[in-house]
């Protein structure tokens, strides 16, 4: 529920990245100086691949290299899971692709073995054939007489053939799976109206009906249990002899391939963990796993949050919920990092001050809490993501996602720093801020506070956003009462906090920003990112589908209409070309906070209608003059739409069985480290 996907394509980037130590600053320069790193590496479909380096490894004693190596470890032996859990082919699809790369002995260099090769990528980057933010399904440029011709020419014994079975017959089998737009087009579709869970492809759920499952987990669920497990989070739904039941991924379950190899790195990790509460995490993990218990995630989960003084932090389980249309079968994700001191001061400010921001929100009495418990704000630098967090990244995290641990327990809100520091290096370079800026003003200003305001929109976003409010006593969790819509809801309320505090002096006072103009730049550039930039990565005709730009969309269309009859922000026209114009910078900070008000009681009372009606009416149609305007513009300043990472390779240094040294690698191409886990990483089957 809580990840922040903000992808900063508004963003004008400074070489700046946060301030750190003398030393540190020192010891990156020289390392600069001998060998530049290059953030950027290649380009294809909608996408830019970039790299980024594992700040502060080298700071680590060899315990801490050992321990982050392990969970690395653990991190990519969870690959599959993400693959099959988002379609039922993509194993069979991604094997055959790789398959083609390592052994078609035809023409590589063909103009259409070139757009299998795009092909390939592009699935690769969506961890299946459905489009990793879209969810549409990814068409070849290529036909499938040629495709059938890069099976016959391959080594059969290469293919992945059930036996008896020729190439020809696989290729058959994958034609509707591949080349047919209607065959299971969309991987989750929210669209309203619809069986959601027949109209998706995803593979949580198998020849069941929406009404059979909200019958079947409302039948589970007790309303008056003060401390529910997440149901459904950890297993796929299927009908066995007329009845609903539950396949559950655990040792001995469903994806038990895989999981017993996460396990087996998680307990060479317990062995070397920095502490006895990341200890206790981490066995409670591996219990979770190998038990397949709710009870032990929750416990896990609790006794993650209490973990915070370890400088080696991981997440790696079923964590979010945005590919299951009814938010509640989690995907496999893992990210392995290590805490930033330096960074760590701001958001630290910023969550010690988090009963202040409560007390002063503008919500209804009781919707606040009246005591915000144990936010942990934290600045990260990644060492390997994986499953759903890669290759394309949250900036920002915030878990656990269960509601009464956040309550009594509180959680853990981290932005990702290297990978924000790789996308402003990258985003320096982009021109799309000339572009699209009002004028010189608002152009300077966002080169000057661009970073520092897209920093703090995340850190609260994450700190104090997700973190605020209460139900009111009785009313269900959003997952039940907002069904589809409570992704884009619940990100709107945590933007909204962002938003509403980000235009105040307490954060001057607090000393986390040096003045209002930052409030006044991410004014701007959340409208122009909400009302134009992202709908770059639509295409034309179709609405938004995406939790996060539905939300984004919403909160700017919302407050452009209320705000027009005092003309707080409009649209002008200059030169044929549409910008956008803040005229009353304080009158559309009190729009947030009517706004904020109003979706908070939505979740608090679980006003499904309410929510509804926002998501529909603000958040999902799309302006066809200004889109097909934007994609015109954008198509002339060769932009990609979506980023995403190569990761860094670690490599154990062994003598005599023990571990001597972790080095770190740093892969230039996106396929050879595709095909390189497709190798090492591929532990289920081709149908789980
Ligand atoms: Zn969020």
């Amino acid at each position: 529920m809580l990840k922040t996907k903000f992808i900063a394509i508004s963003l004008i980037a400074l070489m700046g990245l946060s301030s750190c130590g003398g030393n540190a600053q020192k010891k990156e320069e020289e390392q600069k100086s001998e060998t530049p790193f290059d953030f950027i590496a290649e380009r294809f479909g909608d996408v830019q691949v970039l790299r980024y380096q594992i700040t502060g490894f080298d700071g680590l004693s060899l315990k801490q290299k050992e321990l982050a190596y392990y969970l690395y470890e653990a991190a990519l032996s969870g690959r599959d899971i993400i693959w099959d859990q988002k379609y039922r082919h993509n194993l069979l699809v991604r094997r055959t692709i790789e398959a083609i790369w390592n052994n078609y002995k035809g023409d590589k260099n063909a103009a259409e073995y070139k757009k299998f090769e795009d092909y390939s990528k592009r699935v690769w980057f969506s961890n299946g054939i459905h489009h990793h933010y879209a969810s549409d399904k990814i068409m070849p440029d290529f036909s499938f007489g040629f495709f059938q011709s890069l099976l016959t020419n391959c080594d059969q014994k290469t293919l992945p053939l059930n036996s008896g079975e020729t190439a020809d017959q696989l290729a058959n089998f994958l034609k509707p799976v591949m080349f047919d737009p209607k065959v299971d087009s969309k991987t989750v579709n929210l669209q309203a109206g619809i069986d959601n869970i027949k109209g998706s492809a995803n593979n949580f759920y198998e020849g069941v009906t929406q009404k059979e499952v909200e019958e079947f987990y409302g039948k589970m669920i007790d309303n008056t249990n003060k401390t529910p497990v997440s149901y459904g989070l950890n297993s796929k739904v299927v009908k066995e002899n007329g009845k609903l039941v539950e396949k559950t991924w655990k040792v001995g379950g469903m994806y038990t391939q895989a999981i017993e190899r996460i396990v087996f790195w998680l307990k060479k990790a317990i062995t070397v963990a920095e502490n006895d509460n990341q200890k206790k995490a981490l066995e409670l993990l591996v219990a979770f796993y190998e038990t397949g218990d709710l009870k032990k995630f929750d416990e896990y989960n609790v006794a993650w949050v209490a973990d915070v003084n370890s400088a080696i932090d991981v997440v790696n389980g079923f964590i979010e919920v945005y590919q299951d249309a009814l938010g509640k079968k989690g995907s496999f994700e893992a990210v392995v990092s290590i805490k930033d001191e330096e960074a760590t001061k701001k958001i630290e400010t910023i969550a010690n001050n988090a009963q202040w921001f409560e007390d002063n929100a503008p919500l209804f009495p009781n919707h606040k809490k009246k005591e915000v418990k144990g936010i942990i704000g934290k600045s990260i630098n990644v060492v390997i993501e994986s499953g759903d967090a890669s290759p394309s990244t949250p900036i920002g995290i915030n878990l656990p996602n269960s509601n009464w641990i956040r309550q009594e327990h509180g959680s853990k809100s981290v932005s990702l720093g290297n990978i924000v520091g790789a996308y402003n290096i990258a985003g320096a370079k982009s021109p799309s801020t000339s572009e699209f800026s009002l004028n010189e003003e608002t152009k300077k200003r966002a080169k000057e506070f661009g970073n520092i305001a897209s920093e703090l929109h995340t850190d609260m976003h994450e700190v104090i956003g997700h973190a605020s409010g209460q139900l009111e006593p009785g009313i269900a969790t959003p997952d039940i009462t907002l069904k589809n819509y409570q992704n884009a809801l619940e990100e709107a309320r945590a933007d909204l906090v962002a938003l509403y505090y980000i235009y105040d002096q307490k954060l001057v006072d607090i000393g986390v920003m040096p003045s209002l103009e930052v409030g006044k730049t991410e004014y701007e550039s959340y409208l122009l990112n909400g009302l134009m930039l992202q709908l770059n990565r639509i295409d034309l005709g179709k609405s938004i589908e995406e939790a996060h730009m539905r939300n984004r969309q919403l909160i700017a269309k919302w407050v452009m209409e209320k705000g027009a009859a005092d003309n707080v922000a409009e649209f002008i026209k200059r030169d044929g070309k549409t910008f956008i114009q803040i005229n009353n910078y304080e009158k559309l900070r009190v729009l947030f906070g009517d706004l904020l008000k109003e979706i908070q009681r939505i979740k608090s009372q679980g006003d499904f209608k309410a929510g509804q009606a926002l998501v529909e009416n603000y958040g999902v149609k799309v302006d066809a003059a200004i889109h097909k305007e934007v994609k015109e513009r954008f198509s002339k300043l060769n932009v990609a739409p979506y980023k995403g990472f190569i990761q860094p390779r670690l490599i154990a240094v062994e003598k005599d069985g023990k571990i001597t040294d972790v080095k770190v690698e740093y892969p230039t191409s996106f396929s050879e480290q595709m095909l390189e886990y497709g190798k090492k990483y591929s532990f289920l089957p081709n149908v789980n």
